[in-house]
């Protein structure tokens, strides 16, 4: 027997008006898992426990077996594994984003956050100003005096590492929440820690100012990478095997490293895909392939992880949104039905969304969200398309740690 986690990330949603109150999942066209679903178990599952903030973090950990009111100490520490970086007791991280303030003499904290991305810096200039910076000789003793490193990492987004860093009352605001605004308000706050960090901070936007690097970005009209900003902090964090508490090996496929993480830390592999993007258009037949291919190697489980309708959603695409979920039931999950089908193996497949994201607000939602478990030996019977309301119909999986051994029940 053969296990497959699909994970459409963020697909559920609430009746949208242009639908004329459909929802993106009643409106997608999507007539394999539709048609899977009629024989499936179908019903709905709360992935995120009401003390905790929806998102892939505390939902996908759920979803893994792995309550979030114990488990979750931050998203950085997931992502970290993800990339590669293990994290060890009593050390913290923070993800470290490149920014772009404005520019000039002002005081740091009445500088406005122009992008919390520097202006989408490629991960070469990016990778080059940070590690210019933290090998700097000024900003580096500084660095060493409050014990944080660096971990650079191709994109906007670094992973910074700090040995025995207090996080007790610290609090840190989004860089992308605050566009536009004067940073001061939005400073590191809560402990002594916070207040260490901030000065960093500061110092980095001065080293950094007139970098040749930065200094090439504006000739070319693009914003300076003349600022870094510590935030999704967390502790490290060891996270029950999945191996053994289900007794079966397995692998993630996932563009995101949140969710390679997760599948790390639980103690599954990370499987790459070239081509793999986290966006509406990525490598869909690569990442069945690969799920196909970890199977018939020996894996008894799989999972596919598809970010691109919760990216959809939060870019307000709804027309995205719908072609993304069109796309996982086209190029996901009808190959790779077909391929185990005719490698005469047989399966269960689990689809879900692991929350809600809102058309309306652009952001994600705890509500439960629907869930299906095909089962290629058998009819079970649903009768109904994979939609919000018909999960409704059938049982209620609370809390949802318990998901993943109904995909392994066998009754
Ligand atoms: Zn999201």
């Amino acid at each position: 027997m053969k296990y497959v986690l699909l994970i459409g990330d963020g697909m559920a949603d609430n009746p949208v008006p242009e639908l004329n109150q459909k929802t993106p999942l009643e409106a997608a066209r999507k007539p394999h898992m539709d048609a899977l679903c009629a024989k499936s178990l179908l019903g709905s599952v709360r992935t995120v426990p009401p003390e905790q903030l929806p998102g892939s973090d505390t939902a996908i950990l759920s979803i893994f077996g792995c309550d979030p009111n114990r488990y979750f100490t931050g998203r950085s520490p997931l992502e970290a594994a993800g990339s590669g970086i293990s994290i060890q007791p009593g050390d913290v991280s923070y993800r470290c984003n490149m920014v772009a303030l404005e520019d000039g003499d002002k005081p740091f904290g009445e500088k406005k956050m122009l992008s919390h991305s520097a202006g989408s810096i490629d991960g070469e200039d990016s990778m080059a100003v940070i590690s210019w910076l933290f090998d700097n000789e000024e900003f580096r003793s500084a660095a060493d005096a409050v014990g944080m490193r660096i971990a650079p990492t191709p994109s906007f987004r670094h992973i910074a590492i700090q040995t025995g860093g207090d996080l007790k009352g610290f609090h840190a605001t989004p860089p992308h929440d605050i566009l536009g605004r004067e940073i001061g308000p939005y400073a590191l706050c809560g402990n002594e820690n916070a207040g260490k960090l901030w000065k960093l901070m500061e110092l980095a936007n001065r080293l950094l100012e007139h970098h040749p690097c930065n200094e090439r970005r504006r000739a070319e009209g693009k914003l300076p990478a003349n600022g870094i900003w510590f935030w999704a902090e967390g502790s490290a964090v060891k996270l029950p095997n999945f191996v053994e508490h289900y007794g079966k090996n397995g692998s993630v496929i996932s563009a995101v490293p949140l969710v390679h993480g997760i599948g790390a830390l639980v103690g599954l592999k990370m499987v790459h895909v070239e081509g793999a993007t986290g966006e509406t258009e990525t490598n869909y037949e690569g990442k069945t392939q690969a799920a196909v291919d970890c199977l018939l190697a020996g894996d008894d489980f799989v999972c596919i992880h598809v970010e691109a309708p919760d990216e959809a959603t939060h870019n307000g695409k709804l027309d995205e949104k719908i072609l993304s979920i069109e796309y996982i039931d086209r190029r996901v999950l009808a190959p790779l039905t077909e391929k185990l089908n005719s490698a005469g193996v047989e399966y269960r497949i689990l689809i879900l969304s692991d929350h809600k994201t809102l058309t309306d607000t652009r952001t994600h939602d705890g509500d439960p969200v629907p869930f299906m478990i095909y089962d290629s030996r058998k009819d079970q019977g649903s009768g109904l398309a994979y939609t919000e309301a018909n999960g409704l119909k059938g049982p209620f999986v609370e809390p949802g740690t318990q998901l993943m051994s109904l995909l392994f029940s066998e009754s």
